[in-house]
């Protein structure tokens, strides 16, 4: 099929609910892709934060193979041996008590929305469920996890919303004080704002919000949905904070581009959602668990050093081009954020690189660049080249 065929096909019979950029894709090798007529794109999306081990990752595709031919899928009545290996392997890197498997990053943090609000449930009764949330913060497109959004452009549409979010200023802890009356029983964060622009939190801030949540008995809600799996260098951004979060949710990148997701809770949490109280048909899949397992043998202490590495090149590299329509850069491992100086906008410069051969995202403003964790120095340059060669 043509890439004018699939557009065709696209816009014929598929939701028109996202604004895609003009491009088609047929197949990927490491952190380049193809279109159907062979135009090479270098990639520095990886699916929005998803195929972190890239394309054509032969150990990933055998894991995939061999667990598809062996069980697909039973259901969680019964015991399986690679969610199982998966959640052992989580906890053991993380310090984190247990492991829930879903599908989604809005799944996922609706697990967390609802363990913390039973948490407050078992220990004090009705009344305490209200979740603060940061301003500008993303968490999800399900009608609890759009209001728990702190941004008022998601509060639209779907009337009623789900009750009980507070919104406080990213990095304004007394403003988070303001937001409680009472009823409060956890606080959720992203550790660095994906979709509201790669703004990661100041360590103070987060070190002091975990001693008010630890007094006032809220829980620490961590959402690392695109934060999580080695995208910031270490296997959970939380790691870099020195923190152990009460839950913390997964997805994107967990099973390198299979649907996966899931949230971890601590000794704390461990028994709060018991048999009955939450579910979900597709999770803890065996395929997308071995590819999980794959995931995590890669991202060794190493391989994320190397990340942050990576990062490091990106960013120094994007600085160094001193381009007219781009300004500082900010991030942490391969999550960057570049600013976009007034009188560009981001869309218009992601197209323009789209078109010459290099794939990028946008958020908030700005332009923003989530690279297979495994990209090469030499695709990396290729990037760069591209980028000084459309912006200068
Ligand atoms: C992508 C994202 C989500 C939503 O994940 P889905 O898999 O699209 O449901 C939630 N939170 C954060 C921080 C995200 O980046």
């Amino acid at each position: 099929m043509t890439s004018q065929m699939m557009k065709d096909l696209t816009h014929q019979y598929i939701m028109g609910t996202y604004g895609r950029f003009p491009v088609a894709i047929d197949h990927g090798q490491g952190a380049t892709l193809y279109d159907p007529e062979g135009n090479a794109y270098i990639d520095f999306t990886s699916g929005i934060g998803v195929t972190a081990l890239g394309y054509g990752h032969q150990p990933w595709v055998d894991a995939i193979t061999d667990q598809a031919k062996k069980l697909v899928h039973t259901s969680n009545l019964f015991y399986t041996e690679p969610p199982a290996k998966l959640a052992e392997l989580l906890c053991k890197r993380t310090g984190e008590s247990c492991v829930f498997f879903a599908n989604g990053g809005g799944e996922a943090n609706e697990g967390m929305i609802k363990l913390a609000r039973k948490y407050s449930f078992d220990k004090y009764g009705q009344g305490r469920s209200t979740i603060v949330t940061l301003k500008n913060s993303f968490h999800g497109r399900t009608i609890t996890t759009l209001k728990a959004t702190g941004q008022d452009v998601f509060h639209n549409f779907f009337f009623p919303f789900t009750e009980g979010f507070r919104y406080a200023e990213a990095g304004n802890l007394e403003d988070l004080k303001a937001q409680d009356q009472g009823d409060v029983c956890a606080v959720m964060v992203e550790l660095v704002q994906g979709e509201g622009g790669v703004l990661p939190l100041e360590k103070d801030y987060v070190k002091a919000l975990e001693a008010l949540c630890a007094e006032k008995d809220w829980l620490l809600l961590v959402d690392e949905v695109q934060t999580g799996v080695g995208r910031t260098g270490t296997l959970f951004a939380f790691q870099q904070y020195d923190l152990l979060p009460d839950v913390v949710s997964f997805a994107k990148g967990i099973a390198g581009g299979l649907p996966m997701s899931g949230i971890m809770a601590n000794e704390k949490c461990k028994a709060v959602l018991g048999p009955g109280t939450h579910a979900t048909t597709f999770g803890a899949n065996p395929v997308c668990a071995a590819a999980g397992l794959v995931v995590q043998d890669v991202l060794s202490d190493a391989f994320l050093a190397e990340v942050q590495e990576k990062g490091d090149y990106l960013r120094k590299g994007i600085e160094a081009l001193n381009l007219p329509c781009l300004g500082k850069t900010r991030g942490l491992g391969l999550m960057i954020g570049v600013a976009v100086n007034d009188g560009w906008t981001n869309k218009d410069i992601a197209n323009k690189l789209i078109e010459n051969g290099l794939l990028i995202l946008t958020a908030g403003p700005g332009l923003r660049l989530l690279p297979p964790l495994v990209i090469t120095k030499e695709e990396m340059d290729q990037g760069l080249a591209i980028m000084k060669q459309v912006l200068a």
